[in-house]
């Protein structure tokens, strides 16, 4: 039996002391109330206080702060809004997607100098990203992400031979590899505690354990129903992410829930670290779509994650899926042919979480109930960074204040739809399959090449 997910997480069961706040009992009257204490709930808190100090604020979250993706993730840090240049290219046009790399950079710039003024102890390191080849095709792909970058005029961005990339990290797997040095890697649940002791000393109220039934339009006022007590609230932001469908079920036509699934291992000795290099610390992606994403932690832990995830029909987010063996099993098995030299790794944590995906692969904003709740969700596995500029956003939004982040096309347009059920898992499982196919070397099929056509692809 594996643990429950505060006990499996590393980062959540290494957590410095947390003393959850209490439930809510009894009735409030609030200007805002914002749903989920996750990384986006914890940055709309920030800012709504930021633009009006005076603003009755609180949160409500039905497990414990961080108890969603914002305590399960990697850590890696991100300096750009989609998840390649490319990628950001292809959903958005050249112009947009260099506004999108501007607004990305400054995000990542900002949120480091948050953390420095506010002597926040959550493990950050500006150590860049590598992003490795795997297969011939991927290597032409470096080449691509390279002059992607060099097109949106981002600085920086830098090829690696196989030689230079394994001198970086000593995989025989890596035929070459991309250097970014705009990321960065974290300790997600330190930051979530220190964004949430931010909050606490701006006047925000807390309330953990406290699971939002229903929400209901009651004479201009949004009344959000929890088992012990009412918040009555002028607008409510809705920062539930992936579990936003089991409150507003309708917002399923734009996302899909899948799980994600993560090793931590023992620390490394001087002698395993050397053997592998991995002096200047980056966080690691490799360019499958399926692909493995990497990190050292500050205790020189290898956390090792796959970013094969799994749908649980129909649209499942629940306890039951936090574990996987299979996932398991297969990450032990990619890390030994990663790293043949530290076979004998023990990896004592394991767990995955889940992620809200969309079809271009960036978060989308709307409002519900006549504009009184508000929503921003749809990461892709893409949240630590970005979560501050929808947390920004949805600010913004909830005081009808101005923000060139408001012009953002992805705040404008909402993606294409996913297919409801039971279509949806037949259409999952074919372009998993296809998509299989692809990383392992194969030319994409029919139907990848509609979804690229169609601008849905995951061509990275
Ligand atoms: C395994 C994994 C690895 C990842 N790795 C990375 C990474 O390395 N880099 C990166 O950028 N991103 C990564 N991500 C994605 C990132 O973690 C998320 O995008 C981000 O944490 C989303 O933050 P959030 O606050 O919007 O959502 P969450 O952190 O999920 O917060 C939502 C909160 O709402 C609460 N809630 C939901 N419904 C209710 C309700 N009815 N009442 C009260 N509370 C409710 C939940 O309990 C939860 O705490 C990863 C995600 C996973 C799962």
């Amino acid at each position: 039996m594996r643990p429950s997910i505060e006990n499996a997480s590393y980062w959540l069961a290494t957590r410095p002391d947390h003393h959850p706040a209490p439930r809510l009992d009894g009735n409030r009257n609030v200007d805002i109330a914002i749903i989920g204490a996750g990384f986006t709930g914890l940055w709309a808190a920030h800012f709504l206080k930021q633009l009006e100090p005076q603003l009755d604020v609180v949160v409500l979250e039905q497990g414990i702060t961080g108890y969603g993706g914002s305590g399960r993730n990697a850590g890696q840090v991100s300096s750009g809004i989609d998840h390649t240049h490319k990628l950001a290219i292809a959903h958005f046009g050249v112009d947009e997607a260099r506004r999108m790399s501007r607004v990305g950079l400054q995000n990542i710039e900002e949120l480091q100098q948050f953390i420095r003024e506010r002597g926040i102890d959550c493990d950050f390191e500006r150590s860049g990203q590598l992003a490795v080849a795997l297969t011939p095709a991927q290597v032409t792909e470096v080449h691509d992400l390279v002059a992607a970058a060099e097109q949106l005029r981002v600085a920086g961005v830098r090829f690696l031979s196989q030689e230079e990339t394994r001198t970086e990290l000593n995989s025989p797997l890596y035929l070459g590899g991309v250097a970014d040095p705009g990321w960065g890697i974290v300790n997600p649940v330190k930051l979530v505690d220190g964004l949430q002791r931010d909050a606490e000393r701006l006047g925000v109220d807390f309330f953990e354990q406290t699971r939002v039934r229903t929400l209901e339009h009651v004479s201009g006022k949004i009344h959000v129903q929890t088992p012990a007590g009412t918040v009555s609230a002028d607008k409510v932001v809705l920062a539930t992410d992936v579990y936003t469908h089991q409150l507003f079920p309708q917002l399923l036509r734009r996302y899909i829930p899948l799980y994600d699934y993560i090793l931590v291992s023992d620390p490394l000795t001087v002698g395993q670290l050397a053997a592998i290099g991995w002096r200047n610390r980056q966080a690691v992606v490799d360019f499958r779509t399926f692909f493995n994403y990497y990190r050292l932690t500050a205790d020189n832990r290898i956390l090792w994650g796959t970013s094969e995830a799994r749908y649980y029909p129909p649209n499942r987010v629940e306890v039951a899926c936090d574990h996987s063996e299979p996932h398991y099993t297969a990450l032990r098995e990619s890390f030994r042919r990663h790293f043949p030299q530290l076979a004998d790794l023990d990896f004592p944590y394991a767990w995955g979480g889940p992620i809200a995906s969309t079809t271009r692969l960036t978060p989308f904003f709307g409002t519900l109930k006549r504009g009184r709740v508000l929503y921003g969700l749809g990461y892709t596995g893409l949240g630590v960074a970005n979560s501050r500029l929808v947390g920004k956003i949805l600010a913004h939004m909830a005081l009808a204040r101005p923000s060139e982040l408001l012009d953002l096309e992805m705040v404008q347009r909402q993606p294409l739809p996913y297919p409801p059920e039971p279509l949806r898992r037949l259409a999952v499982n074919a372009v998993t399959v296809s998509l299989r196919r692809v990383d392992a070397g194969g030319k994409p099929g029919m139907l990848l090449r509609i979804l690229d056509a169609l601008g849905i692809g995951f061509s990275s």
